[in-house]
């Protein structure tokens, strides 16, 4: 009989456990996190997937959730500095500080690319600690879905189990799916611009070549000469893919492709990014068909 009782009490507690508040920056992280907490968890996400993910819009209702939030996480590298660090502050939640218990960068494990030379920052550039968009290579999406599960479980002990084998499903979902992103983008000689360099990540893991970007540096708009020579630099390397991430303007890739015939495809770099973007795994569906249509 106290078995029982006992049994029921934890079975009870496990039902009745309110979910654990998370704040994340992106879709991305919204979704993995869902696909990994179930309903032990309650997901605020701060951006839409629609904006400048650099640059997103200061929702008044940030504040209140991560001020009640258990646990906040970010991609981290710079990504969201321009808003998440003041957010995070201003929540003046303990919890989630840098040094709490409920703050979650997953960008530890990343190797930067496109780390920046001394020479490099004058022109005020946005990535000053290397490039952040790592989210786009769906390798990196596994350490996401693993570094989530394992932050998740350290708040939540009593769901270790639960979040491990969730966190281990989202692993061997994405590495079921790298055969064929593989066999549709690999040795295909695929050249390309885009208009910042978010790709960098998904051209490395699929051995696509980035001929250039728009942005002659992260966050710095070209000017009539830069569009000239990126102009020349495609048609001397045969470019024929203009990559337009959707929240840009279409105006200078359009100018582009009248200067080299290249076509232009917009393109998600984030969850929601595009409407086919609906999660995480569609995200990267939707780069490859981009890429190999
Ligand atoms: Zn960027």
């Amino acid at each position: 009989m106290k078995t029982i009782i006992t049994t029921f009490l934890i079975v009870s507690k496990l039902l009745h456990a309110a979910p654990l508040n998370v704040v994340v920056t992106l879709p991305d992280l919204a979704d993995i996190t869902r696909q990994v907490g179930g309903n032990q968890v309650e997901i605020f996400c701060i951006a839409s997937g629609r904006e400048d993910p650099h640059n997103v819009p200061l929702k008044p209702s940030a504040i209140t959730k991560l001020a009640r939030a258990d646990l906040f996480i970010q991609l981290g590298l710079g990504l969201e500095h321009a808003y998440a660090p003041a957010l995070v502050k201003e929540s003046r939640n303990q919890k989630i500080q840098q040094d709490g218990p409920g703050f979650l960068d997953l960008s530890g494990g990343v190797k930067p690319l496109n780390v920046p030379t001394s020479l490099d920052r004058k022109g005020g550039d946005v990535h000053p600690n290397g490039n952040p968009h790592y989210n786009t290579d769906p390798v990196y999406g596994q350490m996401m879905a693993r570094g989530i599960a394992a932050k998740l479980a350290q708040l939540r002990p009593e769901s270790a189990a639960l979040f491990k084998a969730n966190g281990d499903k989202v692993v061997a979902m994405l590495q079921g799916r790298m055969a064929g992103w593989k066999t549709k983008l690999a040795g295909r000689n695929i050249k390309f611009v885009s208009y910042h360099p978010d790709l960098a990540y998904f051209a490395a893991r699929f051995g696509l070549t980035q001929v250039g970007t728009i942005q002659p540096k992260p966050g710095i708009e070209p000017g009539p000469r830069d569009i000239q020579a990126l102009a020349a630099a495609m048609q001397q390397n045969g470019v024929k893919l203009i990559v337009k991430e959707s929240f840009y303007s279409d105006r200078i890739p359009n100018q582009l492709a009248g200067l080299t015939g290249a076509k232009v495809v917009s393109i998600p770099i984030m969850v929601n990014g595009t409407p086919a973007a609906k999660d995480y795994v569609s995200l990267i569906d939707s780069l490859a068909n981009a890429f190999a249509p």
